[in-house]
């Protein structure tokens, strides 16, 4: 959660405050999860985790995205 969503969180009232926590608290469970690689298993770099939500190391994710733009 970056500094602009903790404003905007603020001005929200309190339960859709608790849905936003829940929700983001969620979306970190995931990402928490998507250590290895699905696809090749190798290890994701921990830069990578915080970077971008995958369950894909680099090179299987370019892999995805040439046949999905195919
Ligand atoms: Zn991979």
């Amino acid at each position: 959660m970056n500094e602009r969503d903790f404003e905007r969180a603020a001005e929200l009232t309190e339960r859709e405050r608790q849905h936003a926590l829940a929700t983001h608290q969620q979306r970190q469970a995931q990402r928490r999860r998507a250590t290895v690689c699905e696809d090749c298993g190798d290890p994701i770099p921990l830069a990578r985790q915080q970077a971008v939500v995958s369950p894909y190391c680099v090179e299987c994710q370019g892999y995805n995205d040439r046949l999905n733009h195919r």
